[in-house]
Parts: C-alpha cells; sequence; structure tokens
C-alpha cells in the first residue's frame, strides 16, 4: 500500500486511502498555551497526572522531541461509536480499538508519502507518546477551535476526534503546495478555549451536562472531572462522584455528547470491538491477569484492572441491579485491594443486599 501511495498526488486521496480525515501543517514556533500549561502544573495536579509535569521543556521547545524541527503536520481521525448492544457503556475513544497502534500505522504510510514527496530527511510520529501541546498545534495547522469543554472541536467532524502528529525536519508551510485536507484557518486567538464557536454563554450545554461542576467560569477543573477519576485515579471515588458516574465505566463524554457542534458532524461509523462481550459479570469474576488478556488489543489495555472493577462495582450500584450480589459478595470479602472492597460493599447497599 505504501508504494501506491508514495505514488499518489492528491494528498486529499492519501489521506482517504489511510483513513485520515484532516490534516493540517504549522510552523515550529512557540505556542502561546505554554504559560497556560506552566500554570497548571503549578498550581498542583492530582498524584496519578504527575507525568503531565515531566519533561516540561518538550512542550514548548521542538528541537527536544525531534533535532531540527521545523514543522509539525497535525491529523485528526474521527472516532467511530460502540454497537447499541454493546453489554457496558464508556467513553467514546475507548471505540477505536488499540488507539495508539492504529494512529502510529496510519501515520507511518503518511509519513512514507510524505518524505516522498516533500524535502524530509527526519521525522517522528507522536500518538501521545511524547509531552506536545496538540491541541493549540491543531488549532493553527487548521483543524479546528478549542470549545469551552477544553476539547478540539473541528469545523465539520465535531470533536469526537483522535489528534496525531508528525514532527518533520522541513517547513512544510513555506512548500508551494503545503499538505492540508479538510482544514479552515481560524482566528489566532481559536486556541483559547471557548473563544469563538461556541453556544451563547447564557446557555453553555457542555457547562450544563457537566454532572459534577468540573466546566465553569472559572474553568476546567481536572480534580472534579469523571474521566480523571474513572481512568486515572487509584483509589476510592469519592461518594459525589461516585453517583455522577451513572452506568459509565470508563470515562465520561457528557460535555461532548451535549455539544451543538458534534450534532452535524458526519455519521460514524459502528466499531467492532472486543469490548462489545465483556459484560459486568465477566469483569467481576476475572482475574486481573485474566482481565489484562482479555483486553489485550483493546483500548483498555492498558487500563488498571482494579479501577475497572471498581468502576464496574460503582455502576452496579448506581444502577441497583441485584443479580450481581453473590459476585459482589466474593468481592467485598476477598479482594486483595481495599477500594475495591469498598466498591463491592457500596453496591451491595445500594442494590438493598447488604445493610
Ligand atoms: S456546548 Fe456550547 S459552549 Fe460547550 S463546547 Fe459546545 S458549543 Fe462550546
Ligand atoms: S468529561 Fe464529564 S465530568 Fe469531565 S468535564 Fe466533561 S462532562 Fe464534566
Amino acid at each position: 500500500m505504501q508504494d501506491d501511495l508514495t505514488e499518489m498526488t492528491d494528498i486529499a486521496a492519501v489521506c482517504a486511502a489511510i483513513g485520515i480525515d484532516a490534516l493540517g501543517v504549522v510552523k515550529a514556533t512557540p505556542l502561546q498555551s505554554y504559560d497556560i500549561y506552566r500554570e497548571i502544573i503549578a498550581r498542583g495536579v492530582p498524584p496519578q497526572l504527575e507525568y503531565l509535569a515531566r519533561n516540561a521543556d518538550c512542550r514548548r521547545d521542538f528541537d527536544a522531541i525531534l533535532p531540527g524541527t521545523k514543522s509539525i503536520v497535525c491529523c485528526a481521525c474521527t472516532l467511530p461509536v460502540f454497537r447499541a448492544e454493546t453489554a457496558c457503556r464508556y467513553a467514546r475513544f475507548c471505540a477505536f480499538g488499540d488507539y495508539h497502534l492504529m494512529m502510529r500505522e496510519k501515520l507511518l504510510k503518511l509519513d512514507a508519502y510524505l518524505r516522498a514527496n516533500y524535502p524530509i530527511q527526519n521525522s517522528r510520529i507522536c500518538v501521545d507518546s511524547a509531552p506536545v501541546l496538540e491541541r493549540e498545534l491543531a488549532v493553527h495547522a487548521g483543524l479546528g477551535d478549542i470549545g469551552f469543554n477544553r476539547m478540539l472541536i473541528h469545523h465539520d467532524f465535531g470533536s469526537f476526534i483522535a489528534l496525531a502528529e508528525l514532527f518533520v525536519d522541513a517547513d512544510l508551510t513555506e512548500c508551494a503546495d503545503p499538505p492540508a485536507y479538510h482544514v479552515r484557518r481560524e482566528a489566532t486567538e481559536a486556541w483559547i478555549p471557548g473563544h469563538h464557536g461556541c453556544c451563547d454563554p447564557a446557555h453553555r450545554r457542555c457547562s450544563s451536562a457537566c454532572p459534577t461542576g468540573a466546566l465553569s467560569d472559572h474553568g476546567y477543573d481536572m480534580n472534579k472531572c469523571l474521566a480523571y477519576w474513572t481512568t486515572q485515579h487509584k483509589g476510592d471515588i469519592p461518594e459525589p462522584y461516585a453517583t455522577a458516574m451513572g452506568e459509565m465505566i470508563w470515562g465520561c463524554d457528557r460535555c461532548q455528547n451535549a455539544c451543538p457542534r458534534n450534532l452535524n458532524a458526519p455519521r460514524p461509523c459502528v466499531a467492532t470491538s472486543t469490548l462489545d462481550t465483556l459484560a459486568f459479570d465477566e469483569i467481576l469474576s476475572l482475574s486481573a491477569r485474566q482481565l489484562r488478556k482479555r483486553l489485550a488489543n483493546s483500548p483498555l489495555a492498558d487500563a488498571n484492572p482494579h479501577m475497572l472493577v471498581r468502576n464496574t462495582c460503582i455502576a452496579i450500584g448506581n444502577a441497583r441491579v441485584s443479580k450481581y450480589s453473590e459476585q459482589l459478595g466474593t468481592i467485598a470479602a476477598t479482594h486483595t485491594c481495599d477500594w475495591v472492597r469498598r466498591a463491592a460493599e457500596r453496591a451491595l447497599t445500594m442494590t438493598g443486599e447488604c445493610s
């Protein structure tokens, strides 16, 4: 396939063949959101997010990622949706298979095409693999603007997109024909969250839909966000957040589901996922090792099994489903992790199986 791609001349055809929905290029110049990032880190981040503070200078110095970086190719791919019959409820990014592997494969093909058609000697693919302020890069590359919900919102595809970058040692912005696909140049302030393109400030639907108050005029508070509590936090989930999870067992998405700018996005494809058949009772009965094996090659391949069992217990409690009482009882009595045991006890209490 790569041989065919390198002979193509139309970037739209190349992107379509690879499965990239939008692509733009930005010159490697300092980013404005670096200072905001430093302020957030200085205010303190939860222990499980301390990795955000590591290699801080890489977010400002592109040479730390690829020496001689002259421009960055930003790519976006729309996320599929789960099949309606999927047993459990997850945030939509989980429908994308092994996201890191899939995006890397796409960018490897893109890299081969660009090297054959542009004066690139060195390049590096980033799919969450290096500290990059990717949303501001994406804005400057013309892929969209930042919504009040802090998501990158593409003008056609909305915010349910995955981003990845290709750092290259050639300034593609100065080429006669810079690669571009589904891009639209926005005002330079578009990287400021909610700067424009958002709904009436009096009726911000993302903020209204957020069950925890994580989105407010004071900004985005990751300490209140269910995406943090369910996918990053190892420990007890405090009661207001546990209740707010509803039946979601990984992530949240409510602020994106409520956003009117997602309503006009093209109908997404429906994914077939290894998660489709993963049911509550299987999560409750498998050992940590078995769960890891079961989730291999899925978006939850790196998920902490204890966190998944904890979240499942909470979701069962929230749904007041009593048929899992035997498994919950076993977990409450024997699980090696104390916060998983407490989540099972909570579920038993909520389902009336324990007083
Ligand atoms: S819901 Fe409204 S305010 Fe929130 S990101 Fe979407 S358009 Fe912007
Ligand atoms: S992911 Fe959920 S908890 Fe986090 S900001 Fe969005 S709606 Fe609020």
